[in-house]
């Protein structure tokens, strides 16, 4: 009789428990957890306290709500009974992005439902999907074999859309208890559907809140449009002036842009790539045309090019508007930033831009926002090529290294905290999730893969790497 592996049982038992994994993971969207209403927040509490039920379920060990002064609580569970193996850092997130314009939802936000193999509801992909994957892989192995083939610590924090801005106090706060061989981070985008992808680059933040103000209190455009200056106007100039006429962002914001070496451009224009789906998943209006460098792949803007979008703008409201001249504009101004700038001088740069930029003598006030380099590894040595595998044996195909358009500010220091050990940043986010937009969804066909390949990766990572 042929004896099963451990990996194998592990693997079977995952199936088996695929769908009771579901529906935590439709209870954890249920309830909610905004970070951006800030602490005390019992949802989030809620939230935190549930997941951590659901790691003490899956066999974890020490589960435990931590709390940290000042910032929204974290889950966390461990299981450390595998002596000589390395042992895994997992990261995740519980807090949620406010739901936006509610209207806009087919089915209403925290109401999960399924339709055409997505979950949809706000969380369901970003990050809670994540943290089941995790939880889901853990269980397998521990009901299955009573072990698992690495230690792993699992961190699930509070605040990460709200940018992480404890994290880096809560890692030195509990140093020791943290340290670990590698860290998984499930919070990011597969290329395509079905396309297993490990994430290599992040792109960095610089923002600005920028408020022109030309007078005192709105006027009647009648008596005294003419001689005086619409600071909406004057704004809208100095935003135009971001980019030039071909949408490429203008020199000050792209200072210490490393270009592609030849293998990175090569690696980049490998990848699958249809220019007609890429417009499609965006939504993106007929006849509109993609912006930015013509001279290098789409990938290559999305990546490893700084972009700028005016990410809120105020003035008057239609409705209820008149014949006056308004007062003053406001408008926040966030720029992507991209391996080797520096994302405080790129700060500076827009800073200096709305100083100088801004028409007609206006008053400007500029406050700073936030600030996070771009982050950049090479995905080489053994935890990757182990990652690597795991992720093709998981979705029957092979994985693709990419990068990510968006920001994940602590990867970076949380690496460095840990004595620069490997970082996998890994995800189940696919173009048509609408993460932080509305009617976000998670495609399940994805998270089966996903989940597969935590089993297989906590495997292969175990043979893989040699504890400190
Ligand atoms: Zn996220």
């Amino acid at each position: 009789m042929s004896e099963e592996s451990p990996l194998d049982r592990a693997l079977a038992r995952l199936e088996a428990s695929l769908d009771g994994h579901l529906a935590d993971l439709a209870d954890l969207v249920r309830i909610g957890g905004i970070s951006a209403e800030p602490p005390p927040n019992p949802v989030l509490h809620d939230s935190a306290r549930a997941v951590v039920a659901l790691m003490a379920r899956a066999g974890l060990q020490n589960a435990r709500v931590l709390e940290l002064e000042g910032a929204h609580p974290y889950a966390y569970a461990e299981w450390l009974n595998a002596p000589g193996a390395p042992t895994l850092l997992l990261y995740g997130h519980h807090d949620v992005q406010p739901v936006g314009r509610e209207a806009k939802w087919v089915t209403p936000p925290f109401e999960p439902s399924v339709r055409d193999g997505r979950m949809y509801g706000r969380g369901a992909v970003d990050d809670k999907a994540g943290v089941m994957m995790h939880v889901a892989a853990c269980a397998a192995w521990l009901d299955a074999t009573g072990a698992l083939p690495v230690n792993v610590k699992f961190v699930v924090e509070g605040e990460e859309e709200i940018g992480s801005g404890n994290l880096e106090r809560f890692l030195q706060t509990h140093a020791e208890l943290l340290a670990a061989d590698c860290i998984v981070l499930t919070d990011t985008a597969n290329l395509d559907a079905g396309i297993p992808s490990l994430t290599a680059s992040l792109r960095g933040l610089a923002a600005v809140t920028v408020e022109v103000r030309a007078l005192r209190q709105p006027v009647h455009s009648g008596m005294w449009g003419g001689p005086l200056p619409d600071p909406v106007i004057a704004l809208s100039r100095a935003l135009g002036e971001l980019m030039d006429a071909d949408g490429q962002v203008i020199e000050p914001l792209r200072r210490g842009v490393a270009e592609l070496t030849p293998e990175e451009r090569e690696a980049l224009e490998r990848l699958p790539f249809d220019e007609a789906d890429f417009c499609a998943q965006a939504g993106l209006v007929p006849g509109a045309q993609l912006i930015g460098r013509r001279d290098v792949p789409v990938y290559a803007r999305l990546w490893r090019e700084p972009a700028v979008a005016v990410i809120a703008f105020e003035s008057r409201a239609i409705e209820g508007s008149s014949n006056q001249i308004i007062d003053s504009a406001r408008a926040r101004v966030s720029v992507r930033v991209v391996p080797n700038q520096d994302a405080r001088a790129v700060q500076d740069a827009l800073v200096a831009h709305f100083e100088t930029r801004v028409p007609f003598g206006l008053e400007v006030t500029i406050e700073r926002d936030e600030v996070a380099n771009a982050w950049l590894t090479s995905a080489v040595g053994p935890a990757f090529d182990a990652a690597r595998r795991a992720m093709t044996a998981g979705y029957g195909r092979d994985c693709e290294i990419i990068g990510c358009g968006g920001t994940i500010p602590f990867v970076g220091p949380f690496a460095k905290v840990l004595g620069g050990v490997p970082a996998l940043l890994t995800g189940v986010e696919d173009p048509l999730c609408h993460a932080h937009s509305e009617n976000e969804s998670l495609l399940i066909d994805d998270w089966k893969k996903g989940t597969r390949a935590a089993v297989h990766l906590y495997a292969e990572l175990g043979q893989a790497l040699t504890p400190r």
